[in-house]
């Protein structure tokens, strides 16, 4: 619902994986207690803080689901599996209705070592046994393996196809009554045989049928392929098949801009991510040197963000190192990458709009002591006009704990962003 135009600009900071627990090797403080973050305090000490649980409290959040969260939608009641978003990440044409895949290009045998690939006249499968799940870590040519496949059509029912990076590609199934329970094709093990997908409901075995036509289809259309010729040639696995999984229909979640009044930009670090801005319509600004890992140069994603609040209202920006350094269960690192995170918002506060309104947190914990995702509350700041500054001057867990704005959970952050920039509609007479 658009009304009138913000009055003021917001970017919301999302530092993934941000929120962890006590650390020993820390002396019991978190990589963000821990870490020296000369802005993040000031910004703490002039701001108001307090905790946030992305989905609801206890919940272990995904990326994703994290994300649509924050972004003000409830997951549990939208999200139907990553497909869709990694579709859109690679920035294929995805829309409501359509089910999609991630695919893995893999390679079965095809020899007599063991079972020789073939069609099942019944389901029309592929019964043949996985060599390799990501065809020797293919990294060339895929663009040809997907055009290969793009385009096909099975049973009435439209397939897009396009490469991802490395061994990944996206899978889209267009068509009229297609569900989406399917069980995997993908028996994610080498020396088993790939599975026969089967559905739950008559609209899901309409997929499956459709599915396993289309993995024996790659098959037939992969083996004989320019690229794979030449990969054998060459002493490497060939990429003789699609292995599609993480199946999900796609949501109807609208457009953000229309939603909240805004013209929204996203600046991410990964594909899943930035896939979540494409189906929201936010305008996606790719950076040069975000890479994803501890490499990133936060330094160009902050001037990208300064640069999108020129002609943007609301920009959102992910930055993915804590989370990797957190999967790493390396608490140094996630402490480091942290100061490099406040260096990278320093250049944001000194070189953005004057009246910025300022949102950091994370999407989720990802704590040292687990090297995976936790459900627990991560630190929250929100900096700017209109903003009354509470006691608490550091960032972190414990001050976040006893600042102003209390205990929320992510679906509350747009709310709060969009009643600062007096753009929300008013709920009521
Ligand atoms: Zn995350
Ligand atoms: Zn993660």
């Amino acid at each position: 619902m658009a009304g009138d135009a913000p009055k003021y600009k917001s970017a919301f900071i999302i530092c993934d994986g941000l929120g962890d627990r006590p650390v020993a090797s820390l002396g019991g403080k978190t990589p963000t207690e821990a870490a020296n973050t000369p802005t993040l305090d000031k910004l703490a000490a002039g701001g108001a803080v307090g905790l946030m649980y992305p989905i609801a409290p206890g919940i272990v959040a995904g990326s994703d689901t994290a994300h649509l969260a924050l972004l003000g939608f409830d997951p549990f009641e939208c999200y139907t599996g990553r497909g869709p978003f990694e579709c859109a990440g690679i920035d294929m044409d995805v829309r409501k209705g359509d089910v999609c895949f991630r695919v893995n290009f893999s390679t079965v045998y095809d020899d007599d070592s063991h079972q020789k690939p073939a069609v099942d006249p019944e389901t029309g499968a592929l019964k043949a046994v996985v060599q390799d799940r990501r065809a020797g870590r293919i990294d060339e040519g895929t663009d040809k393996i997907a055009e290969a496949l793009d385009g096909l059509e099975i049973d009435g029912v439209k397939i897009l196809f396009k490469e991802s990076v490395a061994h990944r590609a996206g899978l889209i199934l267009r068509g009229e009554g297609l569900g989406q329970n399917v069980s995997d094709v993908d028996p994610h093990a080498v020396g088993e045989a790939i599975w026969v997908a089967k559905g739950e409901d008559p609209a899901s075995e309409k997929t499956a049928a459709v599915l396993n036509k289309f993995v024996a289809k790659s098959y037939e259309i992969l083996k004989d392929l320019d690229v794979n010729k030449q990969r054998v040639a060459e002493g490497k696995l060939p990429a003789n098949v699609a292995l599609p999984r993480g199946v999900g229909t796609a949501p109807d979640l609208g457009d953000f801009n229309e939603r909240n009044g805004v013209k929204s930009a996203c600046i991410v670090e990964t594909g899943l991510i930035r896939g979540v801005g494409m189906y929201l319509n936010m305008d996606i600004i790719d950076v040069e040197g975000a890479t994803g890992g501890l490499d990133s140069d936060l330094q160009a994603m902050a001037r990208a963000v300064v640069k999108a609040l020129e002609d943007h209202d609301f920009v959102m920006c992910n930055m993915k190192g804590p989370d990797i350094a957190g999967h790493d269960g390396d608490a140094d690192a996630k402490a480091k990458v942290i100061e490099i995170i406040d260096g990278a918002v320093k250049t944001l506060i000194d070189e953005g709009p004057e009246d910025l309104l300022l949102a950091l947190t994370g999407d989720h914990s990802t704590p040292i002591d687990k090297g995976d995702h936790g459900g627990d509350a991560v630190p929250f700041l929100l900096h700017g006009p209109g903003v009354k500054p509470d006691a608490v001057t550091s960032f972190g867990e414990g001050p976040c704990g006893t600042g102003s704005l209390g205990t929320f959970i992510g679906r509350n952050v747009v709310p709060i962003l969009t009643n600062l920039m007096n753009v929300q509609p008013k709920f009521g007479a």
